[in-house]
């Protein structure tokens, strides 16, 4: 069955990998992104090329005025929205909580927590049936760092995706009788240039090194899980949490 999915940050990493796999499913995505255009064309062409239909929709998702002009894009591109992926994500550079400025956990509160619940908000307005609607799936991109505390490198990036596994559990309490599944991925280190963005180019191998399974994962490894909750074969999996990361 043909779906819609609109994946925030969906321009590079984890986001993309999952364009592309809704892609070859022969899914149509609005894919979002902040500054990145020449990546998310890119992506576009993946999708298409993959077998799917693609569109690239600037906005930053802690700006409430952008959430609501992607859906809406979204619909007009591909009509009504029935999987939504909730994963356009910062961290900062690595600390420990007694350096932050309040600057850096502003920024990062507002991408990866506000954004989450201004897309998901969104979602709970479009998606239910009873709100006219057709249903679907909300996947919430966590991280397994919510679990384990980042300390002294980003405790209030780890907090900020805590917030995003409350949201998980509420949000899919509130729709699980209205049609709308929602459930997390929890990845762990997954080599994509976010790493390097916080100015630990080499994290995801030095890190993922130490796991049980002692490498990192793929962008492609978690996009697979993603595009399960996405589908149908989900069905009756909703309020869960499932975790990406090589046994850590
Ligand atoms: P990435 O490669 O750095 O890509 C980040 C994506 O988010 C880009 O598409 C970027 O758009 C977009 N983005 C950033 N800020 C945004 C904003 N304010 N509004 C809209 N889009 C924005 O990151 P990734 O590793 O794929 O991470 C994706 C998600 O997985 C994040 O939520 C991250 O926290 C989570 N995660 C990642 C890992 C890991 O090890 N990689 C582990 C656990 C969880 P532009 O291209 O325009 O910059």
């Amino acid at each position: 069955m043909s779906k819609t999915i609109l994946i925030t940050g969906g321009s590079r990493g984890i986001g993309r990998e999952t364009a592309r796999l809704c892609g070859e499913r022969g899914w149509s995505v609005a894919i979002n992104y902040v500054s990145n255009e020449n990546a998310a064309a890119e992506t576009v062409a993946l999708v298409e090329a993959a077998g799917g239909k693609a569109v690239a929709l600037a906005g930053d998702v802690a700006q409430e005025k952008d959430v609501i002009a992607m859906f809406s894009q979204t619909v007009t591109a591909f009509g009504p929205i029935t999987g939504v992926v909730n994963n356009a994500g910062i961290v900062g550079e690595k600390s420990s909580v007694a350096d932050f400025s309040v600057e850096r956990m502003r920024k990062i509160f507002d991408t990866n927590t506000l954004g989450a619940y201004l897309v998901a908000r969104e979602a709970a307005r479009l998606m239910p049936l009873s709100k006219g609607g057709q249903g679907g799936s909300i996947v919430n991109m966590s991280s397994r760092a919510a679990a384990l505390g980042s300390a002294h490198e980003y405790v209030d990036y780890a907090g900020s995706k805590g917030a995003v596994d409350t949201l998980t559990t509420g949000l899919s309490n509130e729709l699980a009788g209205d049609g709308v599944r929602v459930n997390a991925v929890r990845p762990g280190l997954i080599e994509t240039e976010i790493h390097a963005s916080g100015g630990q180019p080499g994290r995801a191998e030095r890190v993922g090194a130490l796991t049980p399974m002692k490498r990192a994962g793929t962008a492609t490894e978690v996009a697979e899980a993603v595009v399960w909750l996405l589908s149908d074969a989900s069905s009756y999996v909703t309020g869960t949490f499932l975790d990406v990361s090589g046994g850590r």
